[in-house]
């Protein structure tokens, strides 16, 4: 049960996605405005400005439930492209914070849910909005590339 104390004008202002929070474990909505959003579940900060590591059941959850676009890095320890990626992504989860959502998926522990979407290789990156497919970015790109790709997904 969650109680909502905002007023619906305080509301419309806020960039509610989902998170996981690493202190009580809860999946639990935040305001991705706010400096570092509180979790709902035990009151602790839940750091948003960077990507978020998610389980197959959180990212279907999240991609589902979140009021923000989701950029879905599907990636792999081993695979070097992933890694030039990573920085890239650290950026845009930093100046994007409030408007964009980056989660991580580690497509070897989660095999289903990059089969589920037909993703071939590593790096891909698939943008969500109101839990459906909006771009995808197949291969290391550089920001500029990747901002374009998803400019119908920002605005
Ligand atoms: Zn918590």
């Amino acid at each position: 049960m969650t109680q909502t104390t905002h007023s619906p004008d305080a509301h419309a202002h806020q960039a509610l996605g989902v998170v996981r929070c690493p202190f009580c474990g809860a999946l639990t909505g935040a305001d991705l405005n706010a400096g570092a959003p509180s979790c709902s579940g035990c009151g602790k900060p839940v750091l948003i400005d960077r990507p978020m590591p998610v389980s197959d059941d959180d990212f279907h959850r999240i991609v589902r439930e979140s009021k923000l676009p989701v950029l879905v890095d599907f990636y792999a320890d081993w695979c070097g492209p992933c890694r030039m990626m990573a920085p890239v992504l650290d950026d845009m989860a930093r100046e994007y914070k409030g408007r964009l959502q980056i989660l991580k998926l580690d497509t070897d522990r989660f095999p289903e849910v990059s089969a589920g979407l037909g993703i071939r290789g590593i790096p891909t990156m698939i943008a969500f909005k109101d839990g459906q497919e909006a771009a995808r970015i197949v291969g290391a790109a550089p920001k500029a590339m990747l901002l374009d790709q998803l400019k119908d997904v920002l605005k």
